[in-house]
């Protein structure tokens, strides 16, 4: 099924990355579901992962990964650590993993999980996302797996030179995926497609009143 994933909904579509293609053959995404969800666990669309909140479609998580350009030295920064889905996919690819997520007990048990599977070089954070994690930062690369009302302005102070932030800005109902990038200190931002996440809340997100 994660073989058939790949070359239906990630490779046909246009995620060429070799190590993005081959960390998603990896990840058992089925251990990131809850066990009435399992039979959906490789299908084209997000699923409910509990407290209002989804594990990303497959799709979105490839083209994401693909758009941070990850070598394998870098230290990245995930905002919205879910199940813990798409950490698993970037401790694959980066050399450290920092991962944060508002809701605690998503947070527990996306821990829990992602050390039973192994993945030792992930660190998930609870907290405000919007505010980064300064203390491990900068960043090579950053991404935001839900959607931000503008583009916060600590990601862009904690992303290193070079560095890459990818980011869905945009409406509650639809966003573009952004990639931002700071060369000698400039920022560019490119727009690569549109998406649907839910809220990013928090000081640089939506009020809370928005969920
Ligand atoms: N990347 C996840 C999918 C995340 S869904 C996966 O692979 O499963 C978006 C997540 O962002 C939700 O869990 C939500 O609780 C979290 N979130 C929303 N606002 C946040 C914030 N300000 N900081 C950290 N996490 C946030």
């Amino acid at each position: 099924m994660r073989r058939e994933m790949v070359q239906e909904q990630i490779r046909e579509r246009g995620v060429r990355d070799p190590r993005v293609l081959d960390a998603m053959l990896r990840v058992p995404r089925h251990e990131f579901v809850s066990e009435d969800m399992l039979n959906g666990a490789y299908a084209d669309q997000p699923l409910p992962i509990g407290e209002g909140q989804t594990i990303s479609q497959p799709f979105m998580v490839a083209a994401m990964t693909q758009a941070m350009e990850l070598a394998g030295e870098e230290r990245v920064l995930e905002v919205g650590t879910g199940s813990g889905y798409q950490a698993a996919i970037l401790a694959l690819l980066a050399r450290e993993v920092h991962s944060m997520e508002t809701v605690v007990p998503l947070a527990t048990a996306a821990h829990a999980r992602l050390a039973r599977l192994g993945y030792k070089n992930v660190q998930v954070h609870s907290g405000d996302g919007t505010l980064g994690w300064e203390k491990a930062a900068p960043y090579d690369a950053i991404v935001v797996t839900a959607a931000a009302p503008r583009i916060p302005p600590p990601l862009v102070e904690q992303l290193a030179e070079g560095g890459r932030l990818v980011i869905p800005v945009g409406a509650a109902t639809e966003q573009e995926l952004v990639r931002v990038r700071k060369i000698e200190g400039r920022i560019t931002a490119e727009s690569l497609h549109y998406c649907r996440f839910v809220p990013l809340l928090g000081r640089y997100g939506w009020p809370s009143s928005h969920s």
